[in-house]
């Protein structure tokens, strides 16, 4: 397990943000930014799931032939982040719960639609595009467990929510402020479990097996998940296909490096699987190398552009069906921008 704090300088440790806010504020003054996280926490989610495959397509759900488990996407609007559930028509256990409560009653809906009843949810990593529903889906299933790979996520979970109380960020979602004695009404961060052992079963015996073992990378901890039976990787944030990826504060050019290198070993160590991302639909392992690349072409264009804004459209024209310009690639060339001679 590694321990934080080995490469990365910055003061952030637990905190570094993905797709919606975080702590860049303390380091970069961006007008409407503020607004921007307000906005998207309260309202970017009340309408139609348009992009979900709420009653599991077969271009989204991937059953392997003849396995008892199946594999459903809510694929969010906010942030275009997925929640997966992997299920087996009376069991489930669901990866991950999207932004928000409305998105993640959604996301209880759809588990409702398979028949089954989860058991565990598992929180990826310590960002909150990953978490913030996570409220609602208990409150959909109150025996369900919420778990996570390691005591270092979960420290990531508190840590960046207590950072976004201080920001005020979850007014819109005052259900997902931490419970204390003062706010007993918060939600109980203290119920997240740490897996005693990285695998979670199925009640038909499908075994999903979670690693956690990653140097920064996208986020300070990370974890994934694979089940052999259904040929299936559901990577988190290490990979993401057709949306701008996440190099934003606290990833580094030693945390790019360190993902770059986990990618490099997946490519071997997952061939012939089908993957599925933390953001974008499934795809195969083509993905970690086109994921590389990005980050070069990202350091590069950075590099080379007279402005953030020529950075922007530089590689708004090389990635033009990519999703998430405005957050997730704007964010990533500002910070990389100050990365720029950090070393
Ligand atoms: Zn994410």
């Amino acid at each position: 397990m590694y321990n934080q704090g080995h490469h990365d300088p910055a003061p952030i440790r637990a905190i570094s943000p993905d797709s919606l806010g975080g702590p860049m504020l303390k380091y970069i003054a961006i007008p409407g930014l503020f607004a921007l996280g307000l906005s998207l926490g309260c309202g970017g989610s009340q309408s139609s799931p348009a992009q979900t495959d709420s009653q599991g397509h077969p271009d989204e759900s991937a059953p392997a032939d003849g396995g008892k488990a199946k594999i459903e996407r809510y694929a969010a609007k906010e942030a275009d982040v997925n929640a997966y559930i992997v299920h087996d028509g009376r069991d489930a256990i669901i990866v991950d719960s999207t932004r928000s409560a409305a998105e993640g009653a959604e996301v209880a809906a759809l588990v409702a639609a398979t028949g089954a009843i989860p058991s565990a949810l598992l929180i990826t990593h310590g960002h909150p595009d990953h978490y913030l529903g996570m409220g609602a889906i208990k409150q959909a299933y109150p025996d369900i467990a919420i778990v996570v790979a390691s005591q270092d996520i979960k420290a990531d979970i508190i840590g960046f929510t207590a950072w976004m109380e201080e920001q005020g960020w979850l007014e819109a979602q005052p259900q997902m402020k931490r419970k204390t004695a003062t706010n007993p009404s918060g939600f109980d961060y203290e119920q997240i479990a740490v897996l005693s052992q990285p695998k979670l079963t199925l009640a038909g015996g499908t075994e999903l097996t979670v690693r956690s073992d990653y140097l920064p990378s996208e986020a300070e901890h990370m974890s994934t998940v694979h089940v052999d039976e259904l040929n299936a990787v559901f990577t988190s944030d290490l990979s993401y296909n057709g949306v701008h990826l996440w190099l934003g504060v606290g990833v580094t050019h030693q945390h790019i490096e360190n993902w770059k290198g986990i990618l490099h070993q997946f490519e071997s160590e997952f061939a012939g699987m089908t993957i599925y991302p933390g953001h974008g639909p499934p795809t195969d392992t083509s993905v970690f190398a086109t994921n590389e690349a990005y980050m070069d072409d990202l350091l590069t264009v950075v590099a080379e552009a007279d402005s953030a804004e020529a950075a922007v459209a530089e590689m708004a024209r090389r990635y033009p069906d990519y999703k998430n310009v405005d957050f997730l690639l704007a964010m990533s060339v500002e910070f990389q921008r100050t990365q720029l001679g950090a070393e």
